[in-house]
């Protein structure tokens, strides 16, 4: 009998399996879990969200740089469409 791949879309974790498997990749701190901005590639910790004064839905959400605004140029046109598109983030 094939077991079938957990974490696929077919087969998702559950949100307890998720938390582990993350604890296991990046440690117990969840505040010192990283994304990637997949638009600006920009790196930040939940903990740099925070400081920023993100709401706590969007850590990992949203690009760190709606809250900050150092991780923008406002006049580069890529990232000024990106300030107005949601983002969505990765796991570094
Ligand atoms: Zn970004």
């Amino acid at each position: 009998m094939k077991t079938e791949e957990r974490g696929t879309a077919a087969n998702p974790l559950t949100y307890e399996e998720w938390i582990a498997e993350g604890e296991r990749l990046f440690g117990k701190d969840t505040k010192a879990w990283k994304t990637v901005c997949p638009v600006c590639k920009n790196v930040a910790s939940a903990a740099e969200y925070i400081a920023a004064g993100a709401p706590h839905e969007q850590i990992g959400f949203s690009c760190i740089g709606r809250w900050t605004r150092d991780a923008w140029d406002l006049s580069n046109s890529r990232k000024k469409a990106h300030a107005t598109t949601p983002a969505s983030a990765y796991l570094s």
